[in-house]
């Protein structure tokens, strides 16, 4: 937890500068509780509810079904690498407010050499950036408070949550999923490992402790970074060995997102034909998520440490308490495993999305690839509208749709980039608020002509202000 110091002095400046925020103009709804609803309080949540409270949108609520600060988002928890993968100079959740900035924060306490001094930003100080900046700008979330079933009412929902665990409903006209790679739809567990009693394997999604891997043999499956990371804690932490299974015949080097990185590709993705972000995607997938060349150096220091590539595991079985893996015409053993094997999409999954999951357009509703670049996974995925909105598989079933904008990884096709990663900020979270405003605007216009056309407001001055100068024709005398 990081308290406010005079090192707060730049961003108390900057927010001055920015002057205070605007009054709430959106009118209230009887029997709505609240005109949006953030479900997450990680990066995510916090950087929309500043963005919200700038464009003068009130009655914003975060839930997050956190036990606590530290406990939300991934930063403190499954996240275990030491330095963030994103480059260090990408815009984020300042949303243009320099001194809101992860430099302007760490400049202020460490200095401009020092962070010209480092390479990518610690993780743990990312963590401890985003904690300052919920605090700093005074933004509440209510942890422990889980969204369990979104419930269309209209033209607004009913969020049936478990607040402390005990069921409430509250109601809301936009609903804004923050809710990370588990809110798309969950974990990737191969089916190899399914059949495996759970004390034997994680995923590293789970919280594992590494602890107990102490003196133990330990297998991970998969190649990305997240599966290095976990090889590297695991042998930091005195595992006997770690021996790491890759399906390809390579680790994935080729940064394919990056190479859409630049202004044009990314300021217009979206409005690319639906061919394209459909090839690109599956591209990725074909290419693969490319480690940081740390995380592979951080595991492959250690002399116990064992890289099996062309290596599917075949068969998993267990033999007293220890897993047997059948891997090409190999046989081994070991205490633990731990899949790295990413995240799946696919919103029929999510249980709060139960009520209307059916309805929502996926890409393989609105796309039909060529035979060379079908794909099951992907064609599950959301198609979404460039606010991020769902949009509805038949037009005019299931308008409410569009009230709930996805800020999570499902977007991944639609918009090009992970979504809820630091480089889809700038762009996407300016993007949702104006769509917010504007809906939430125009579903009240009739209020609102009202309101502009009104002379309901005291004048600035009245005519005594220039009576004095007001020509007055001289009456001849005589
Ligand atoms: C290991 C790892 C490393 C990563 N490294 C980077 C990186 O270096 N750079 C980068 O840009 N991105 C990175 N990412 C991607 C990353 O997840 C994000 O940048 C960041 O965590 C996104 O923040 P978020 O707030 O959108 O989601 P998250 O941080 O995942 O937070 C989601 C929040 O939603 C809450 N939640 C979920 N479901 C519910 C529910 N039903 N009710 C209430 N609350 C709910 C969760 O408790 C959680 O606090 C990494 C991800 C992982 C897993």
């Amino acid at each position: 937890m990081t308290t406010a110091t005079d090192s707060d002095f730049g961003a108390r400046e900057a927010l001055r500068l920015l002057g205070a925020y605007p009054d709430n103009w959106v009118p209230d709804h009887a029997d709505v509780d609240h005109n949006v609803t953030i479900v997450g309080g990680s990066g995510t949540g916090i950087t929309f509810a500043f963005a919200l409270r700038r464009a003068g949108i009130g009655r914003v609520t975060i839930i997050d079904e956190a036990e606590n600060e530290a406990q939300a988002g991934v930063w403190l928890s499954r996240a275990r690498m030491n330095k963030l993968r994103t480059p260090k100079n990408l815009a984020g959740p300042e949303l243009g407010v320099q001194g809101l900035s992860f430099q302007a924060w760490y400049e202020a306490r460490h200095g401009a050499e020092a962070y010209a001094a480092i390479d990518r930003i610690p993780r743990l100080l990312w963590a401890e950036y985003l904690s300052w900046y919920r605090q700093f700008l005074d933004i509440p979330v209510r942890y422990r408070t889980k969204l369990v079933r979104i419930e269309p009412a209209g033209d607004f929902f009913r969020l049936h949550l478990e607040v402390n665990g005990i069921p409430q409903v509250k109601t809301t006209r936009k609903i804004i999923l923050g809710n990370g790679f588990v809110g798309a739809g969950g974990a990737y567990i191969p089916s190899v490992l399914n059949q495996l009693p759970r004390n034997l394997y994680a995923h590293t999604s789970d919280a594992i402790d590494f602890e107990v891997l102490r003196g133990k043999t330990v297998a991970v499956l998969g190649s990305a970074a997240s599966a290095f990371d976990a090889a590297g804690v695991a042998l930091e932490s005195g595992a006997k060995a770690v021996h790491l299974f890759s399906r390809r015949s390579e680790i994935a080097s080729l940064p394919v997102i990056r190479v859409r990185g630049y202004p044009g590709a990314y300021d217009n993705y979206h409005q690319i034909p639906d061919a394209d972000p459909w090839f690109q995607a599956w591209r990725y997938r074909q290419v693969g998520s490319t480690p940081p060349p740390d995380a592979i150096q951080r595991a492959i220091a250690f002399p116990n440490f064992h890289l099996h590539l062309s290596a599917p595991w075949r068969t998993a079985q267990v033999q007293e308490n220890r897993i047997i893996a059948q891997v090409n015409d190999d046989v081994f053993d070991f205490d633990f495993v731990i899949a790295g094997t990413g995240y799946f999409v696919d919103p029929s999954a999510r249980p709060e999305l139960a009520d209307f999951a059916h309805h929502i357009a996926l890409w393989g509703d609105r796309h039909q690839p060529p035979v060379e670049q079908r794909d099951e996974e992907l064609s599950v995925y959301p198609y979404l509208g460039i606010a991020h909105e769902y949009q509805e598989k038949v037009p005019g079933n299931t308008p409410y749709l569009k009230n709930i904008h996805v800020f999570n990884p499902s977007g991944f096709i639609s918009l090009g980039l992970p979504i809820g990663d630091i480089p889809s900020i700038r762009r996407d979270v300016p993007a949702v608020v104006g769509r917010i405003s504007s809906d939430l605007f125009f579903a009240d216009w009739e209020l609102h002509k009202a309101r502009i056309t009104s002379d309901n407001v005291a004048p600035d001055f009245d005519p005594s202000l220039y009576a004095a100068a007001v020509w007055k024709q001289k009456v001849p005398v005589g």
